[in-house]
């Protein structure tokens, strides 16, 4: 028998898979014929970026952004624009701290541009990954640099927080009833308010934990269970919902922005692209040098250690 504790994966592989499910449906009818074919394509490969940081050094900055090294809200001395934060920071200094707003700029060029060369392939990838940073930089603790509150005696917060709540209530509890995607008019602007709403949160995030914790019977707070053989020590199902509960459903709201900002974001950049028919496009499957890189990207995944900031 052996003992492990539970991964915390971002919104986790369930919570980020759910989220680029949702937003297909969100779409407007020119898109959601295209994405909705492709959709188990989009929610497996949601999870891809957080792979990618077993291989790639450069991957995890682009998860977070460490809001409380800038000073206090509204951070009036961090530039939102890339080049005049690398100009007072510095690039080594930026990425040390996180660049995940700034890197939903690229992500987003890269579709918009794939929109209008209409590459199916590059669609689809950049659809899925665009998803998984944006679902990213509306939690909480994606915005703090402690964020698996490792600097105040709550290890393993972020998992529950993003993984063990959502995976214990969102399919039988939370409704997913959004509306529409918007158009975007500032998708830089519209970041950085949603990464000053998570860093705002973080806060309550960890001081009403803690709270918890403190008048919690102890031997209350996790539960084992058997998974494959495994134990799994896990914050227990009653502990879980009195959190939700202090929280007032933040992480339901939180998850669906995300799902809403995702879908916008694709809407955006397709717009953005001159609203290209996509009725054409077949349903092509991914080339030989794509199927290489996701036997690639699991492999190092199952095999190795995250590089950089990580929150196991
Ligand atoms: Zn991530």
């Amino acid at each position: 028998m052996l003992l492990i504790s539970m991964n915390a994966w971002c919104w986790g592989f369930f919570g980020h898979r759910h989220i680029n499910y949702h937003a297909i449906f969100l779409l407007p009818p020119e898109m959601l014929i295209f994405f909705k074919q492709h959709a188990d394509f989009l929610t497996e490969h949601a999870v891809d970026p957080d792979k990618r940081r077993y291989a790639v050094t450069a991957e995890a900055p682009r998860h977070y952004i460490d809001m409380d090294r800038y000073g206090k809200a509204p951070y009036p001395d961090l530039p939102r624009k890339w080049n005049e934060a690398v100009g007072k920071f510095s690039e080594d200094s930026l990425n040390q701290h996180g660049i995940g707003p700034w890197w939903i700029q690229v992500m987003m060029a890269r579709l918009t541009n794939s929109f209008r060369a209409k590459e199916t392939s590059k669609i689809l990838r950049l659809s899925a990954e665009l998803g998984h940073y944006l679902a990213d930089l509306s939690c909480s603790l994606h915005a703090s640099s402690n964020h698996n509150g490792q600097h105040t005696g709550q290890h393993g917060i972020h998992g529950f927080w993003e993984s063990r709540i959502p995976e214990l209530l969102a399919e039988k509890n939370w409704d997913f009833f959004i509306g529409h995607a918007s158009y975007i008019n500032d998708p830089l602007a519209y970041i950085w308010d949603r990464v000053i709403e998570s860093a705002a949160a973080a806060d309550t995030v960890l001081r009403f934990e803690k709270m918890l914790s403190a008048k919690y019977p102890a031997d209350q707070k996790f539960s084992y269970e058997d998974r494959n053989g495994f134990v799994i020590r896990q914050y227990s199902s009653g502990y879980s919902q009195a959190y939700n509960t202090m929280l007032n459903n933040m992480i339901e709201r939180r998850m669906k922005l995300s799902i809403y900002a995702v879908a916008s974001f694709w809407y955006t950049a397709w717009a953005n692209a001159g609203q290209p028919s996509l009725k054409g496009l077949t349903a092509a499957s991914p080339d030989e040098a794509t199927l290489k890189e996701f036997t690639e990207l699991n492999l190092s995944w199952q095999n190795g250690n995250p590089k950089g900031k990580n929150c196991d």
